[in-house]
This record gives C-alpha cells, sequence and structure tokens, in this order.
C-alpha cells in the first residue's frame, strides 16, 4: 500500500513511539504540523521492562511542548504525586557504600519523578501512532521523504525524525552498520521492579528519602573483571571474585493508596562493571547474588527481599558517540537515544531528549515562516544537527566520565554529580 500525505500543513514521520518520539509529534502538532509516528512494537504495554526517571533541568522546556490537558494530568505519571514537595524532597541523597554516612546530597529543584510507561501512556493521547511498522529504509524524493516498513508498506512526509532508541535504524540508515552501532561501555545495570507486600520493608526503605537514594563505593569486597582503575581499598579482597557495586538506588515507583505502604511499588538499579550479560527473571535475580559484592543496610535488604516472580533484568549500557551523518538535504535527522545514547548517570538522556525535541519543533517552524526554499532548508537543519551533535557528544563523554569516576571511591567527590549536581552541564 502506498500512503500520499495529503496537501496542507507538512508531514513529519516520527519513527518510534518512545518518550522522544512522542513527545516531538504534541511539539509538532501543537505548531501546525501533522505528525504521524511509527512504531515496531504492536501497542503500549509490549515492553515489559519499565524504569523511573527524572525530569529536572529540561522540566520547564517539556511544559512547553505538551498540550495543557496533559500537563495538568501529569500527576498521573509521577511516582509518588502525594508528597509535599520541599527542598529536602526534591533532592537527591547519596550514600557511602562503606560507612553507610551521607556522601552527598544533589539539590533538583522543581524535578519530578516519573514512571517511563506511565508517561508514555500520557504522552500517547490523541497521536496517529501506528503499530507494528519496522522501518526498514529511507531515501529522498523529489519534494520529501519516503520510508519503507517491513512488508510492502510505504509513507512519504515532508520530513522525517529518527527517535528510535539507542539501536536506532535511522541512524543505520544514515551512517551504515558499523559507523553506527550502538558501543558497549563494560558497565551493567540491573533493574528490579518490587511489591513488598509488607509496609515495614517499604517503610525501611523509604526512611532514607522518600523519593529516591544512591549509594556509591562499596568497597568491602569484590574486584573488578578488566577495570582498569581497581580501587586500592579492594586489593586485599581480590580473591572474592565479585564484581564491585559501585551505585545503587532506589525509588517509590508507584502507589495505590497512599496510607498502606504495603501497596507501594520500588524499584532499584545496581551498576557494575563485568563482562557482558543479558538476563531477566530469577536468573537476572541469582546472577546478582552471586557475582555482585553486597551493599549495607536497607539497600542490600532492598535486593535480599525482592520476590522471585519479580520483573527484574540485567543489561549491559551502551553508548554511542554522535557524528555527522548525511541528512538527506534536510528532511532526516535524529533526536533523543537515537542521536546519543548515553550511560544513566545523573539521569541526563531524557533531558537531552527534550533539548532535541524543543529545537526541532523550533526549526521546522521557522522554516515555515520562511518558505519551501532548499537552500534554507539545508542551512536549518544543518544547524540543528551541529547543535545537537555538539551536545550530544559532550553529554555521552561526560556519562562515560561520571561511570569511570564511579568505580574509585577517591574520585567519587570529583563527580560532576557531586561538584555539579544535576544541572545541565553540556
Ligand atoms: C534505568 C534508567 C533510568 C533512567 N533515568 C533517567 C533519568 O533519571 N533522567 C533522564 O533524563 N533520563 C533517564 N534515562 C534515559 C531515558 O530513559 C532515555 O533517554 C529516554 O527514555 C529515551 O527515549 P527515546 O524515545 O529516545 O528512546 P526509546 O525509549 O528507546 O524509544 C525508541 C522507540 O523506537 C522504537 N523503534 C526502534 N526501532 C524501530 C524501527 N526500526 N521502526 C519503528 N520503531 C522502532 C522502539 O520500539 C521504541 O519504542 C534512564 C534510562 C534508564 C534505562
Amino acid at each position: 500500500m502506498v500512503a500520499v500525505h495529503p496537501p496542507g500543513p507538512k508531514t513529519v514521520a516520527i519513527v518510534g513511539a518512545g518518550l522522544t518520539g512522542l513527545l516531538a509529534a504534541h511539539g509538532l502538532q501543537q505548531n501546525g504540523f501533522n505528525a504521524v509516528v511509527f512504531e515496531r512494537e504492536v501497542s503500549l504495554d509490549e515492553r515489559q521492562r519499565d524504569w523511573t526517571m527524572l525530569v529536572h533541568w529540561a522540566m520547564p522546556i517539556f511544559e512547553k511542548l505538551v498540550p495543557k490537558d496533559i500537563l495538568a494530568d501529569l500527576h498521573k505519571a509521577v511516582c509518588n504525586p502525594y508528597l509535599d514537595f520541599d527542598e529536602q524532597v526534591e533532592s537527591l541523597p547519596c550514600y557511602n557504600g562503606v560507612t553507610g554516612g551521607l556522601l552527598l546530597r544533589s539539590p533538583t529543584p522543581g524535578a519530578r519523578r516519573v514512571t517511563r510507561r506511565a508517561l508514555r501512556r500520557l504522552l500517547a493521547r490523541r497521536l496517529d501512532i501506528r503499530w507494528n511498522k519496522t522501518v526498514t529504509a529511507v531515501s529522498s524524493t523529489e519534494n520529501g521523504v519516503r520510508i519503507s516498513f517491513e512488508g510492502e508498506d510505504k509513507f512519504y512526509a515532508d520530513f522525517l525524525l529518527g527517535a528510535d532508541g539507542s539501536s536506532s535504524k535511522v541512524r543505520e540508515l544514515l551512517l551504515g552498520f558499523e559507523t553506527a552501532r550502538p558501543r558497549p561501555s563494560g558497565f551493567l545495570f540491573a533493574t528490579g521492579i518490587t511489591k513488598y507486600a509488607d509496609a515495614r520493608k517499604t517503610n525501611a526503605i523509604v526512611e532514607a528519602h522518600p523519593v529516591a537514594s544512591l549509594m556509591m563505593g562499596t568497597g568491602s569486597v569484590g574486584a573488578v573483571g578488566g577495570t582498569s582503575s581497581t580501587p586500592k581499598l579492594l586489593l586485599s579482597s581480590l580473591l572474592i571474585s565479585k564484581a564491585h557495586t559501585f551505585r545503587f538506588g532506589y525509588v517509590v515507583m508507584s502507589i495505590s493508596d497512599p496510607e498502606d505502604a504495603s501497596t507501594w511499588t520500588t524499584f532499584w538499579t545496581k551498576i557494575w562493571r563485568a563482562e557482558s550479560v543479558k538476563l531477566s527473571g530469577q536468573e537476572a535475580l541469582e546472577y546478582i547474588e552471586n557475582n555482585t559484592s553486597p551493599l549495607r543496610d536497607v539497600f542490600q535488604s532492598a535486593i535480599d527481599w525482592t520476590p522471585r516472580d519479580s520483573s527484574v533484568h540485567i543489561d549491559e549500557m551502551k553508548y554511542w558517540i554522535p557524528t555527522p551523518w548525511d541528512n538527506l538535504g534536510g528532511r532526516v535527522t535524529l533526536a533523543g537515544d537515537a542521536a546519543h545514547p548515553m550511560l544513566i548517570y545523573r539521569g541526563q538522556g531524557f533531558q537531552h531528549s527534550i533539548t532535541d525535541v524543543n529545537n526541532y519543533v523550533e526549526t521546522l517552524t521557522r522554516l515555515e515562516s520562511l518558505g519551501d526554499d532548499a537552500a534554507l532548508r539545508g542551512e536549518a537543519l544543518m544547524n540543528y544537527d551541529a547543535e545537537m551533535i555538539d551536545r550530544g557528544s559532550k553529554a555521552v563523554q561526560q556519562s562515560l566520565e561520571e561511570a569511570e569516576k564511579s568505580l574509585d571511591p577517591e574520585k567519587i567527590k570529583h563527580m560532576l554529580m557531586a561538584t555539579k549536581g544535576h544541572v545541565r552541564s553540556a
């Protein structure tokens, strides 16, 4: 089937119904564009893995991009909307994994922690999303761009935005497989969604902080396979071949009854350096137990108490440092994780997605007011790409440096997390 876009407003095809693609669709729709989102998953519920994320320095930009009714319902995506938000609640404490004392507290004024799934559900409202559409090819036409999908389907649009995540097919189509390939970082991360159904356990966990807390630098056991900077503290325990855990965090993920902590769902992450594995469920829990060094206090209990049937996943974090691509005369570009997949330190990924989307919407809106001129289009999109590549490269590099520093208790105090907190740094 060949779908030809109708005359009238310009059509932007967006590949990927993740948060970047959905946000871009709203930003474009609000500015008079026809936005059509193509997603390879069959529905919003297909993906099992969920996580929480902090929306912090880019919150004011996010608020500008989404329609008012969605913004009014943002509390539906917030992990714990029942809190009285103040300076203490809007901060992220980080505890010392060796002593248990407070290492640092990062201020996050105005920030809200949301779950990806709930925010995605909210942002999917009133959008034209075509599910079960896997993009396989992209090419230019005389007046725009042609997108091909698995099967015989094609779609014609004026512009194409690749928002298809860290292993982006659009990126691969623009740059070739080898150049576009996401790079393994050597850092593994586990996520666990837990419902203890026991108010005492949940209360013990939220005592350190009602939203989220971190623990770093657990140096009591373990040595790192393939680590370039083995902490001195650990040299005496090299015989214990467990991977050094350097960061752990937990958060309140969702609340059914604010008065009854046994109904709350919590979420934890653990990061360490090791050989790549991809595991889920009980296998993942057993791997963590047997191969990563234990934490202390309630941070360890959060894992020990995890019911065996919980949603637990382990994967390696991947990154890609953006490099210029051929944007097909200003018709095709990238945004979000497709453009700059980074490690999850200081929660910067989605902040940069929001920034990309805002810049993209502004670029296309400005172009509309200037008329349909190929030279102007080429220049405008080249400027969009250049800014994003520069900013994205810095952010990806910083995430890698943060990861390296977090392995060494001596260097934790030099991390951006400690010196700058969560503010924008790229
Ligand atoms: C545990 C964790 C914690 C995080 N915490 C934070 C935080 O606190 N703050 C922060 O700013 N960021 C955080 N991030 C990063 C943030 O989640 C991501 O940057 C953001 O969600 C990226 O969204 P995206 O839409 O660009 O990519 P994705 O969510 O990957 O979406 C891409 C979509 O494209 C679809 N797709 C892929 N290929 C194709 C194809 N060929 N055809 C059609 N569709 C396709 C996929 O199915 C997917 O739905 C965190 C990430 C993790 C994993």
